[in-house]
């Protein structure tokens, strides 16, 4: 008896203790979120929407910033601030040493050759002629891709969308949409369906990992060729100049002049027949409202949040990303296309409350990464130690080249670098009879030489432990995964970093452990959720726990955030 009581005091302490950090024990279907969205804004960094304020109108952004939960404090752990890195971590609620996402690009071995992170020979893409023309695509990662095929098997841990799916048995609905493919694939997860934007053929595409066949609606939308009405169109300002930040700062010398798009505003989108003119639609607003159109279709066509078991709706939209790139953060064009993507936003939610009801919509916005600013803006305001790092000019240094003759190998020694990796050529090393761990050693030690270098450090090191237990360390350790990593990771000083890839030149590139590039916003709102804004640090490896506490379901497999408790306590 006294044994059972002590069971029964245990069982009630056990839920208070749960109580308490507002994990709910039982999740009763009404109570649930019908639909789930998930936002990510590519390069949003963590500072744009408070500082484009100004240019915000109501039911956008807004809506997320005064009507939900606002976590200002939110940053990334991992050292490679990329992409599919900040995808995969916000789907799996983990970090790249755990989900295998290590960079956009990284060093198969087995292949012997740069891989793209989601490429899968196994597979293909279901419309011909829609792959990566590497003759226009500006993206030096997706030029990397052998194949056309695409899927998530890449992906070494569950995603929530995953576990959405095994939890409800295969009933509920999962989606994933961007203009990129890694933005889609990587939160449809392994159990869910993702399409992307085809340069190449303006339309959205999918393989024959997730479809046999398109559903109907997708060759109806991809018929109406929506993408063709904005031929002999341009990128207009939404507001008068007077009302922007840099209103009188669009002509700058250090924005990327891409062909035809210009420095200035109108940015033309050009003729429809034009060899970047798809290009170009995904360098303004129009890649984020040809994904709005393709998203609204899907929800209705799909019928999501329409019964009890929850679906999911994540969309990735792309063109801050590609404006932080080729303009800047700090750019009218940056500004303005924030006043564009607010509209976006808008439209989205509202036609989630005609169709679903924002309050049975659970809505979460994020970023895959912040952004860094231009050197060349940075200097505007004197601050003077910020340039582009000329990595070709490593290899051909004196010091490099003494290394080499040390060690008895010529040019083929170090066989790729593409960020953040340095991989050297472990046959070599192995025909030579060199030691790898000493010839890392003393290729990190003149790297660390370099103007512009902070920090350098190799894979053997990292796995031998003796190393201090800085932040950059343990960045650069969350971002370590045996089987992909490279030999040297190598960071750059702040404001220091790569911006020409095989002749494009770019104003800025992210990817760096600072914390411009790890500063992302965290916001939820609908499903009856309060406004609040939330100073204390979090992190996005939060967001999947959270929302896999909301509906009551186990974690992703890898997941080391922790629940975010505001947005339990209802
Ligand atoms: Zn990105």
């Amino acid at each position: 008896m006294l044994h059972l009581q002590k069971i029964v005091s245990f069982l009630i302490m056990v839920f208070l203790v749960l109580s308490l950090v507002g994990i709910p024990l039982v999740v009763q279907a009404g109570d649930r979120p019908k639909l789930i969205v998930q936002i990510t804004v590519d390069a949003l960094r963590g500072d744009l929407l408070s500082r484009y304020e100004n240019v915000l109108g109501e039911g956008g952004f807004r809506y997320l910033m005064n009507k939900g939960i606002l976590y200002s404090n939110a940053h990334y752990r991992h050292a490679n601030t990329e992409t599919i890195v900040g995808h995969v971590s916000l789907a799996t609620g983990t970090v790249p040493a755990a989900h295998g996402m290590v960079g956009n690009v990284w060093f198969d071995r087995e292949q012997g050759r740069l891989v793209y992170n989601i490429e899968d020979a196994d597979y293909r893409l279901l419309t011909t002629g829609a792959d990566v023309d590497k003759e226009t695509e500006i993206d030096p990662t997706q030029r990397a891709a052998k194949v056309d095929g695409r899927s998530p098997n890449n992906i070494l841990t569950s995603t929530f969308s995953d576990e959405l799916a095994v939890h409800f048995a295969g009933q509920s609905k999962i989606f994933a949409v961007s203009v990129k493919d890694r933005g889609a694939v990587s939160m449809a997860g392994h159990a869910g369906k993702a399409f992307w934007f085809s340069k190449q053929s303006g339309e959205f595409v999918t393989s024959n990992y997730y479809f046999e066949e398109y559903p109907d609606w997708v060759e109806q939308w991809n018929a109406r060729k929506l993408a063709q009405t904005y031929a002999g169109k341009s990128w207009e300002l939404l507001h008068p100049a007077e009302r922007y930040l840099f209103g009188d700062a669009d002509d700058r010398a250090y924005e990327t002049d891409f062909p035809g798009f210009g420095r200035t505003f109108p940015h033309a989108y050009g003729k429809a027949d034009d060899k970047y003119f798809t290009t170009r639609l995904t360098l303004g607003p129009a890649g984020d409202e040809l994904t709005l159109d393709f998203a609204s279709t899907l929800l209705e066509k799909e019928q999501l949040g329409q019964d009890d078991i929850p679906d999911y709706l994540a969309i990735s939209f792309s063109t801050t990303d590609y404006v932080g790139h080729v303009f800047g953060a700090s750019s009218l064009e940056s500004e303005d296309n924030i006043a564009h993507l607010d509209r976006t936003l808008a439209k989205l939610f509202a036609t989630i409350d005609e169709r679903v009801g924002l309050e049975n919509t659970l809505i979460v916005l994020s970023a895959d990464h912040g952004q860094p600013e231009v050197p060349g803006h940075l200097q505007e305001r004197g601050i003077d130690n910020a340039f582009y790092f000329d990595v070709d000019a490593l290899d051909k240094t004196p010091a490099i080249a003494a290394l080499k003759k040390r060690f008895g190998v010529g040019e083929e020694l170090i066989e790729a670098y593409f960020q953040p990796y340095l991989y050297l050529n472990h046959e070599l090393i192995r025909e030579k009879k060199l030691d790898l761990a000493e010839v890392e050693a003393a290729i990190v030690s003149e790297l660390k030489k370099f103007k512009g270098v902070a920090y350098a450090v190799s894979s053997s090191a990292l796995q031998l432990g003796n190393l201090p237990d800085t932040r950059m360390v343990r960045s650069i350790r969350k971002n370590f995964h045996a089987k992909r990593s490279g030999d040297i990771y190598l960071v750059f000083e702040p404001n220091v970093f790569i911006n020409d890839f095989d002749g494009l030149t770019v104003a800025s590139t992210h990817g760096s452990p600072w914390r411009y590039d790890t500063f992302v916003p965290v916001m939820f709102a609908g499903a009856g959720l309060p406004a609040a804004t939330v100073n204390r640090p979090v992190t996005p490896y939060d967001i999947a726990p959270t929302l896999a506490a909301v509906l009551g379901i186990k974690p992703p497999s890898g997941s080391i955030g922790n629940p975010l408790v505001e947005v339990l306590k209802q």
